[in-house]
């Protein structure tokens, strides 16, 4: 029997920071997972290091569900964003080692393909309406059949997925809204500036764009419940696909409220890292899609376990892809998303040329279509010499003000 031999953890900035995990086996090979958490990289890191790798050695690598639940129970303090990266981390370095053993992809595994591809949507944005149109067509000529929509709010400066003026394609803020620096930037909001400016976009964009092309929308968490209700019910007319992160849905009781005011197909979960932060969005059918990445929520095996209880409910899957889940989260996910029924739609922002030099990608983007692609285990190969060429620097998601000063969500 092959065990668990060496324990890597790899740390890489290609124009980002990127934590990953390298398992190697007594039988020489390698798997790979993805350990980012935006902002917090080197604390995942030391969990990682200094707790779990000591453990690991001399485990059996085959045990995917074993190692899961040792790491799980065993660490005795549960849930929370480090440690549920640092065990998706491992869980898909297993995944990674089972599926080239096998000489399989991880789809394979996992029952099979369901589909040909995964529709995916890319993050159009402007700072005013013919600068978004522009950023919509960018996206159609890049092969995007689905697209999400942000724009400046009339009155206050940068916001959330806008892209800053003057940037370029490599460094524009949708493509990384990380900022290098030891402290987060600042941005100002204005809830009803925001509600009363969206529906006028989405009345222009379906005008300029026509009925059909699923557009998607982000309100990073910053409405209650009434004032989602309120928005949700001033899109209806335009068909949006989601309305993601209306509210902070730590309180998923205030869904209910949501769901009594408008009929918008809800999107949510991109910071949630367990099924028990979904049970009642989920049983009671409050929302529509899960936002969880793989990077971030225990794992292929445990977001398997949140997809297949939500399938009861007709909810699926639109799984985080930003640039911070690193190709071998993304490769991951493109694996998950293949495999299980209720797939609804893959978030897909394309990482930088330097990213991409460090990890070797097998998946394929064709006619607005991902696939994970046969190559056995995940399909990414990790370049060390290229990766340690790029050092961890600090850098951090910006933080939000009301425009009294208050300390809002971002
Ligand atoms: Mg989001």
């Amino acid at each position: 029997m092959a065990t668990i031999e060496k324990v890597d953890v790899l740390i890489t900035n290609p124009t980002r920071n990127f934590v990953t995990l390298k398992v190697t086996t007594s039988d020489g090979v390698t798997g790979l997972g993805d350990a980012t958490v935006n902002g917090r990289e080197l604390a995942v890191a030391s969990y990682l290091r200094d707790h779990v790798a000591p453990i690991l050695i001399g485990r059996d690598p085959e045990q995917i569900e074993d190692t899961w639940q040792y790491l799980y129970r065993g660490a005795y303090w549960r849930r929370g964003p480090i440690t549920m990266a640092a065990i998706a981390a491992v869980d898909v370095a297993l995944w990674d080692i089972k599926g080239k053993t096998a000489g399989k992809p991880v789809y394979q595994l996992l029952g099979g393909a369901m589909r040909s591809g995964l529709l995916a949507y890319g993050h159009a944005s402007g700072a005013d309406i013919p600068q978004l149109f522009d950023s919509i067509r960018e996206h159609q000529a890049e092969g995007y059949r689905a697209i999400r929509v942000q724009t400046a709010v009339p009155g206050l400066g940068q916001v959330y997925g806008v892209a800053a003026a003057g940037s370029t394609a490599q460094s524009r803020y949708d493509y990384e809204p990380a900022r290098p620096g030891l402290r987060p930037t600042e941005e100002g909001w204005d809830t009803r500036a925001y509600m009363r400016h969206l529906p006028t976009v989405f009345e222009a964009v379906r005008g300029e764009f026509g009925p059909e092309i699923p557009l998607l929308h982000d309100g990073h968490h910053r409405m209650t419940p009434n004032q989602a209700g309120q928005l949700g019910r001033s899109l209806e007319p335009y068909d949006v696909f989601w309305l993601e992160d209306c509210t902070p849905a730590e309180n998923q009781e205030g869904l209910r409220r949501v769901r009594e005011l408008t009929s918008q197909p809800l999107a949510i979960g991109e910071i949630f890292n367990t099924v028990w932060d979904y049970q009642t969005l989920i049983t009671e059918q409050l929302i529509d899609y899960v936002r969880s990445a793989v990077t971030h929520t225990g794992g292929i095996t445990h977001l398997k376990k949140i997809m297949d209880f939500a399938s009861i409910y007709q909810i699926k899957s639109g799984f985080h892809g930003p640039t911070d889940i690193s190709p071998v989260g993304q490769a991951a996910a493109l694996h998950l998303g293949l495999a299980i029924h209720n797939f609804g739609i893959q978030e897909y922002m394309r990482h930088s040329d330097e990213t991409l030099s460090v990890f070797e990608t097998s998946y394929t983007w064709k006619d607005g279509l991902l696939h994970p692609g046969e190559n056995p285990g995940l399909g990414v190969e990790y370049h060390e010499d290229a990766g340690a060429s790029y050092e961890y620097s600090p850098a951090y998601l910006p933080v939000n003000r009301l425009l009294d000063g208050t300390m809002h969500d971002w």
